[in-house]
């Protein structure tokens, strides 16, 4: 018996990865985070298996049916949205099962910063304008260590995956503008890859009015960065002069 913690993707169930797919297929037990998980992923779980809402259980009330599931040696599905290893609250799941000696493993999903730069066609990362992308959120009830405060990583100009804080767009666009300047692009992405995504295209001095105009208040994912303006600088990687050896050492 063990706990599979499988990333459920953004929300389109043609974005679980196969292997996702097929644990989901032949799930008894599934515990899923009902306010970010698709219905749709939800439902390829056969008839019959038991479904939880983790939504509305505790820590203890998730190890609880953990437990009980070992009692006849079924494995238990905990799906998490986009990818687990992102702001899924895992490791605390994780120890719990240590101290029971109960086995489990990690299936990845796509993340939803992956499925906004999609969403918006752009990649992240850019030669010569930005070569590392940081993945981070404001502080809420979660607090943020010091060195990790916005106007801390903007300093590096690295492209921002800003999740958990689209209700602090305004605050988030004032901080970045003296790094960023007032034109650089952002994007938001509203519910990527479910029926209802909506996308907003701007730039640090517009995004916030653009995001007010359409009322998003949660699940959506702000991007920003040079790295989203489309240049004319080409990468390297496809530059003739580069041998097919390089590339592949790379
Ligand atoms: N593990 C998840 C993140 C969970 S935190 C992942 O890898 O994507 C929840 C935050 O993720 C939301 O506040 C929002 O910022 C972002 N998010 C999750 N699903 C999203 C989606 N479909 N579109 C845009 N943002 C999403």
């Amino acid at each position: 018996m063990k706990v599979i913690f499988t990333g459920a993707g953004p929300g389109d169930p043609d974005l679980l990865t196969v292997k996702g797919r097929k644990i989901l297929e032949s799930a008894s037990i599934c515990i899923y985070a009902g306010s970010l998980v698709s219905p749709e992923v939800v439902s390829l779980c056969p008839d019959g298996a038991d479904l939880y809402d983790s939504a509305a259980m505790s820590l203890e009330d998730i190890i609880g049916v953990i437990v009980k599931a070992q009692e006849t040696d079924t494995d238990v599905i905990r799906l998490h949205t986009g990818d687990p290893s992102i702001y899924g609250a895992i490791n605390e799941q994780m120890d719990e099962l240590d101290k029971l000696g109960i086995d489990y493993e990690v299936v990845p999903g796509v993340s939803s910063f992956q499925s906004a730069a999609a969403v918006l066609k752009s990649e992240l990362t850019h030669p010569e304008v930005s070569q590392t992308v940081v993945i981070t959120r404001t502080s809420g009830r979660t607090p943020l260590p010091e060195q990790q405060e916005l106007v801390k990583l903007a300093e590096s100009r690295a492209t921002l995956c800003i999740f958990l804080s689209i209700h602090k767009i305004g605050q988030i666009a004032r901080e970045l503008i003296p790094f960023y300047g007032e034109d650089c692009p952002a994007g938001v992405v509203y519910r990527a890859s479910w029926p209802d995504q909506e996308v907003v295209r701007g730039t640090l001095k517009d995004v916030a009015e653009k995001v007010d105009e359409k009322g998003f208040t949660k699940t959506a994912m702000i991007v920003v960065g040079h790295a989203l303006g489309r240049g004319d600088q080409r990468s390297k990687l496809y530059d003739k002069s580069f041998t097919h050896e390089y590339r592949k050492g790379k």
